[in-house]
């Protein structure tokens, strides 16, 4: 028989139906130290995930669902919970296998622990992950997709906070919103902090800043940088890049009104953008300072570390290391500066943390993160990494990842592990049969 993580997802979406389940889960038990799961049928799955599947870190629990209307399989990946409710935004992807998607969000999710625990936020790490090509995936049922998504996040009661990732839009936030309270980043016409796009381009500046100031570089000014990804916080990186007085631009996206619209808006400056294939990494050899990745995760990987020409790569997608295990080695044996992607994106999710707290013009909740002073801003905390890394030998994705993982098992200071009592009590009311 083929593994249920060798089926696409809409082959598991049939077979979930074909046993009479619309909602499943799969949690960490730390006494077994195993991974248990709400429907015999889905052993094996438990089992992979629990003996096989990359990037599987004893996250406390993963809930799937077969949305009731369009039938779009959405998930929601919860990593850590002690410092809080597990958040992180909510991606609308293709995926080939259940793997696939199990992979990404395993892996995003972890992410968003380590990069909330980084910036010091009282929150843990999760993921929601909504996968293409399942249910009624049409552009008429997009907003009731939403929907049903806010629906599902209601109903794990709090464990999980949603909110934007790629994929997803503003509207289809708006849409999350109208059956959540569980969400952030909604839009500012309804309470929210709206895109945080343009924040994070500017936490991605400061990590580039704190690089060439370790390198003894000097500044921004009079450097050639190449953006991966013309997207929501590429654009506006180019902004900061040419306000920084930076000389010359590469960038490459795949659709070709990305490259349009930043022409458009930046008729000034000396821009070589290309448009490419989907997974092309060919901007990568083009001589450059610093290597902005602002498009997908994995593209740092065992092909395309040996092409790159610039000292520095710095950008803002998540889980930018194809293997977080090794190719930081490769990186450092280039001699090539990587500043982890969890350390300088943090301005999304810190834009949206506080949301629910009001809002204060030039929030200095927020605006410290981007100081070059504050001792927990990205740039600081950038410049002890680097340090810590020469200092010791060791990479910076290491010193970073080792600085997360301590912060990460913090418990909330006034919650505790609550997180990990609400996925007990969804496991003991039958969240699966819809209690
Ligand atoms: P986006 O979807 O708006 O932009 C991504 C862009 O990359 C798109 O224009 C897409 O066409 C392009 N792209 C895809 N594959 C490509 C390829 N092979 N080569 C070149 N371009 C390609 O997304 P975004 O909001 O700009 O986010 C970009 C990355 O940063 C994502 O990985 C996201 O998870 C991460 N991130 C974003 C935020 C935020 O505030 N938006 C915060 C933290 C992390």
């Amino acid at each position: 028989m083929t593994s249920l993580e060798s089926l696409s997802p809409a082959e598991f979406c049939a077979f979930s139906k074909t046993n009479g389940i619309s909602r499943a889960w799969f949690v960490w038990d730390r006494d077994s130290q195993t991974v248990q799961t709400s429907h015999p049928v889905l052993e094996p799955l438990a089992q992979y995930l629990g003996t096989q599947a990359p990037d599987f870190d004893r996250h406390e629990g993963i809930f799937l669902q077969t949305a009731p209307e369009t039938g779009v399989l959405q998930g929601a990946f919860i990593h850590r919970t002690c410092r809080g409710q597990a958040a992180g935004g909510a991606r609308f992807w293709r995926y080939d296998t259940l793997a696939g998607y199990l992979r990404d969000g395993l892996r995003l999710a972890k992410g968003m622990t380590q990069k909330n625990a980084l910036a010091g936020i009282w929150w843990g790490g999760g993921k929601g992950v909504l996968a293409h090509g399942t249910g009624r995936d049409t552009p008429e049922m997009r907003k009731r997709i939403y929907e049903e998504y806010g629906e599902f996040v209601t109903s794990l009661r709090g464990c999980y906070v949603t909110a934007e990732d790629v994929g997803t839009n503003v509207s289809d936030m708006a849409a999350i919103f109208s059956r959540t309270r569980f969400t952030t980043c909604i839009p500012e016409s309804l309470g929210g902090s709206g895109n945080p796009s343009v924040p994070t381009a500017l936490g991605v500046v400061r990590g580039m800043e704190a690089a060439l100031a370790h390198l003894e570089m000097g500044s921004l000014a009079g450097k050639s940088v190449s953006v991966m990804g013309l997207g929501n916080v590429g654009e506006p990186l180019i902004g900061y890049l040419r306000q920084s007085g930076v000389k010359r631009i590469s960038g490459s996206d795949i659709e070709a009104g990305r490259i349009e619209k930043v022409k458009s808006l930046y008729p000034d400056l000396d821009l070589d953008l290309r448009l490419v294939p989907p997974g092309d990494t060919s901007l990568f050899s083009a001589p450059a300072d610093i290597l902005s990745p602002c498009a997908v995760g994995a593209v740092l990987n065992r092909e395309s570390i040996p092409a790159i020409s610039a000292k520095v790569v710095c950008g803002a997608a998540n889980n930018q290391l194809d293997d977080p295990e090794h190719d930081d080695s490769l990186l450092a044996a280039r001699g090539i500066l990587y500043l982890p992607d969890f350390l300088v994106n943090r301005m999304g999710i810190v834009t949206c943390a506080d949301e629910s707290f009001g809002y204060v013009e030039k929030d200095p909740a927020i605006e410290r993160h981007l100081s070059h002073d504050w001792e927990n801003g990205v740039y600081q905390v950038a410049l002890r990494v680097l340090d810590d890394s020469r200092r010791t030998g060791s990479t910076p994705h290491r010193i970073a990842r080792q600085l997360a993982d301590e912060k990460a098992t913090e418990p909330h200071p006034l919650w505790g592990h609550r997180g990990q009592l609400i996925i007990n009590s969804l496991r003991s009311r039958g969240w699966e049969k819809g209690n």
